[in-house]
């Protein structure tokens, strides 16, 4: 009756105790969160799904050569493997090193984006779109319809809708566009991936017009999984072909190692534009470090450049994605309504569908998951209207397709005992969702990423919780 689940390819060497709060002490840290699972403290939580980001376990491997880190100031030696290594995987000929991927993207959105400059991209993705906004420019999604449906089990719902980024072109004109930003896997849309061959159809309509594409790499890795499993003539090649052939399609990215780097911090940009390169190194210096550390300790430098070896190893790949995917199926089994098909990183929970009976202006998914933290102190994050924030031009909510909670895995951190656990309390969740009686409102919300310290009260005053 269970799903598969592959034994992973590690065995723990080293433990963190954890421990599941009470009942008591659960609704009491709820209440001093203001409601917003982004204001716990970790120690109220037993499981942490809040995100993949930095939360990775290390390899003993990795642990080994932080201690042969390089912390000279300038031109370290750790710099140099990190940059031989992402020349190696991910192929761009310049990289700037950043402390995490926020940093590559504000040195880019600095460079390339001005008012008036319109940047589409397959999705949103918070810290991505904040800088190009805060910098003038204008988003747009130019994803496929299919991403913003939960249901709809479209196997490449990164793609970019090629009608739309033609109008769009049509529109502001080529000129205005900066670049297209493009996520590999989309981590607003759940973790789903772009295919090779809509990649390939988006470059040439882009080249046609002499616009270069930056990739967000967060999640290549994944990607690449997905591109074997799913896309014909894929099946035979290694992980690291696959990712090679993503960055070839592209004249950049942005990198959060943080995420597919097995990395508890670290990020970089890389580009093949030797000016660009400049441009950014000169910068890197004001906001990040010298360009050859760009924020990162030589130590960091190290752990990230043995993570990008270790991330495209196949057993590891297959068991983060799987273990991803087992979390999935049994909720699916248990009927509870759950984006489709199962992402890379983390399994999203149809909120709306879920409370029904909560209205969006109360913020269902952020009503979800302080249930479920309520219900077995499993930490999870919200996807939906307070993550997307206001319209900058009407001020009013934005609320997007999709109003999701989503169950972010780390890393090589969880057992299967652990993630059974996780979802026997989101199947009592969803089955006791009648208890639920109201959403939540905000009492105080920040002006910029207001789902990291905005705080909320049950609308009617008196949620009813199960504990
Ligand atoms: C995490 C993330 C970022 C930002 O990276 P940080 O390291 O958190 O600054 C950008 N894009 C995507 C898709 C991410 O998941």
């Amino acid at each position: 009756m269970h799903p598969t689940y592959p034994p992973e390819p590690w065995r723990i060497k080293m433990v963190e105790p954890i421990r599941l709060p009470t009942p008591t002490e659960r609704r009491e840290a709820l209440l001093d969160a203001g409601y917003n699972t982004s204001l716990l403290r970790a120690a109220d939580v037993f499981i942490d799904l809040y995100t993949d980001s930095g939360t990775n376990a290390m390899s003993d491997r990795q642990w080994s050569d932080m201690m042969i880190g390089d912390e000279a100031y300038a031109g370290s030696r750790s710099f140099y493997r990190l940059e031989n290594t992402i020349q190696q995987y991910y192929g761009y000929p310049h990289v700037i090193p950043t402390h995490q991927g926020r940093g590559a993207e504000n040195i880019l959105s600095r460079i390339l984006v001005k008012p008036g400059s319109h940047i589409p991209g397959n999705m949103y993705f918070t810290t991505t779109r904040t800088h190009q906004e805060l910098n003038g420019g204008t988003f747009h999604d130019i994803i496929i319809d299919e991403a913003h449906d939960p249901a709809d089990e479209h196997p490449f719902k990164g793609n970019v809708d090629l009608a739309k980024l033609d109008r769009l072109i049509k529109d502001v004109g080529a000129e205005d566009i900066p670049y297209v930003s493009l996520a590999a896997t989309v981590n607003m849309a759940g973790g789903q991936p772009i295919s090779l061959a809509n990649l390939a159809e988006t470059r040439e309509l882009t080249a046609a017009h002499g616009i270069p594409i930056i990739l967000d790499a967060a999640r290549a890795v994944e990607n690449a999984w997905f591109i074997r499993q799913r896309e014909p003539g894929h099946a035979d090649h290694s992980i690291a072909r696959i990712l090679a052939e993503i960055c070839d399609l592209t004249d950049g990215a942005c990198m959060s190692a943080k995420k597919d780097s097995y990395a508890n911090i670290g990020g970089w940009l890389a580009v093949r534009d030797p000016d660009l390169a400049e441009r950014a190194r000169n910068l890197v210096v004001v906001y990040e470090g010298l360009h050859t550390y760009g924020g990162m300790a030589g130590r960091d430098m190290e752990a990230v450049a043995r993570g990008i070896e270790e991330s495209v190893e196949h057993d590891n790949i297959r068991a983060r994605v799987e273990q991803v995917a087992y979390l999935g199926d049994r909720l699916i089994a248990a009927g509870v309504p759950v984006m489709r098909p199962l992402g890379g990183h983390a399994v999203c929970l149809d909120a709306a569908a879920t409370l029904e009976h909560v209205p969006r202006t109360e913020f269902p998914a952020q009503t979800l998951a302080a249930a479920i933290y309520l219900d077995s102190a499993t930490r999870t994050a919200e996807r939906g209207a307070v993550s997307a924030g206001r319209d900058p031009v009407t001020g009013d909510h934005r609320y997007p397709k999709l109003e999701l909670v989503r169950l972010t895995i780390p890393r090589r951190v969880y057992t299967r005992s652990h993630i059974d656990f996780v979802a026997d309390s989101v199947i009592n969740v969803h089955n006791a969702r009648a208890t639920i009686a109201s959403g939540l409102t905000f009492t105080h919300e920040p002006s910029v990423l207001r789902f990291f310290q905005g705080r909320f009260t049950p609308a009617d005053r008196m949620v009813q919780s199960r504990t």
